[in-house]
């Protein structure tokens, strides 16, 4: 069974956007079907033209399937034929809905079709987290506006599943590692949540940080780290500390997005997509960050909380179920840090470079997001986007191609 169940406040509010969602998930993405999926899929009632289409873009495929399924059966699966431009066959186009949804109903979907963008991830120590996706817009613009969106809350568990878990009960807790692991993310929430630091000063007191950790020096006495920014987040005129090293924006999101790939062990060097337009090859403008925030908080109700919120959801969506049970409240810390940096200078740059701020940002999260996250099918549309707000560079369409 599991032993604690989190989720933050949004994850019941999502409701997707249909037919208004400027990028829907529908496209894309290869999307799998169980074999009973789509066996039961086929058991339903439906209109003639609506069976032949799924006769004809239902196929079978050994994509997909885990190395550790053994069982000849599960050795394949369905998947959903994309059209040449590579959108849901189902998708419809003029109502932009789901024929299936709309004929016979989503409990008829597939696993994947009726989950996304939430997300489950059952932890090592067989807890349970749940986030939804940044890369939907419904969930950014939640993030966006509700002050409480990413708050964790514990969710009382009712109903007690036989479920396989990764440990035994006597194995977890001779695993001091995860219980400290749950104890560091609740304690990394919490001070991000209850702090009244703003968001700027969160990154560049994240980006000190991953400053001291980065110093060679320093990288053998990860504690002392721990001590600097446990002493210095309890400072409340934090300015005096963050004020030393600004306005070098540039070297602060460096340190945080490469200590963010050092811990993950992604690609080093994949750049945001719209960074360009703030710099100008290595030469970061500070003038254009700054002009780009002043617009883009102007139009955002509630200051920078919403910003706090995506980075902190960025943080969910691809981090957390990641292995990090040997990581601590401070690794934690540099990551949301190396987040916010993200989460800055696409909402600045949206500031800076377009009039319909708000939609643009959301835009911009969404693609990137999906680039990293999900497929490489969102590199194109990423960079159509950037070429229609004139931000395409030869340094994005290098990132892109890496
Ligand atoms: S991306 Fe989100 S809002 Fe858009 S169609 Fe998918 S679930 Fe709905």
């Amino acid at each position: 069974m599991s032993h604690y169940f989190y989720q933050p406040e949004y994850f019941s509010k999502f409701r997707c956007l249909g037919g208004e969602c400027p990028v829907s998930c529908c496209d894309g993405w290869n999307v799998y079907w169980t074999k009973a999926e789509v066996a039961k899929l086929k058991g339903a009632e439906m209109p003639d033209e609506l069976r032949k289409m799924i006769e004809d873009n239902f196929e079978l495929t050994t994509k997909g399937i885990p190395e550790t399924v053994t069982d000849e059966q599960d050795k394949e699966q369905y998947v959903i034929r994309l059209c040449d431009d590579k959108r849901c066959p189902f998708h419809e186009r003029g109502t932009d809905l789901c024929m299936i949804q709309r004929s016979i109903g989503e409990e008829n979907f597939g696993v994947v079709c009726g989950l996304y963008p939430r997300r489950r991830f059952m932890m090592q120590d067989n807890g349970i987290i749940s986030s939804c996706s940044s890369s939907c817009p419904a969930v950014l613009k939640l993030l966006l506006h509700d002050k409480r969106a990413a708050k964790m809350e514990s969710i009382p568990i009712t109903t007690v599943r036989e479920i396989q878990a990764v440990h035994t009960d006597a194995e977890r807790k001779a695993a001091p590692a995860y219980l400290k692991f749950r104890k560091d993310l609740i304690e990394y929430y919490s001070y991000v949540f209850t702090s009244d630091i703003t968001f700027e000063e969160a990154m560049l007191m994240g980006a000190i940080a991953a400053h001291n950790f980065s110093d060679p020096r320093n990288q053998n006495d990860l504690p002392q780290c721990v001590d600097i920014i446990r002493k210095e987040v309890g400072v409340k005129d934090v300015h005096r500390i963050t004020d030393k090293i600004a306005p070098v924006y540039m070297s602060k999101y460096n340190i945080a997005l490469s200590l963010l790939y050092k811990l993950s062990g992604k690609e080093k060097d994949f750049l945001p997509v719209d960074i360009s337009v703030m710099s100008d090859g290595e030469k970061f403008d500070t003038e254009k960050y700054l002009e780009g925030k002043e617009k883009f908080l102007e139009k955002l109700p509630g200051g920078d909380r919403g910003l706090k919120n995506i980075a902190m959801n960025m943080f969910l969506d691809i981090f957390v179920h990641i292995d990090m049970s040997e990581y601590s409240f401070f690794a934690f810390y540099l990551y949301f840090s190396a987040c916010m940096a993200a989460v800055a200078l696409l909402a600045y740059t949206a500031g800076y470079a377009n009039e319909n701020t708000e939609a643009d940002f959301i835009a911009s999260v969404s693609l990137f997001s999906r680039s990293v996250s999900h497929s490489s099918a969102y590199i194109k549309p990423t960079l159509e986007y950037l070429e229609k707000y004139g931000t395409e560079t030869v340094n994005n369409v290098a990132s892109f191609i890496k």
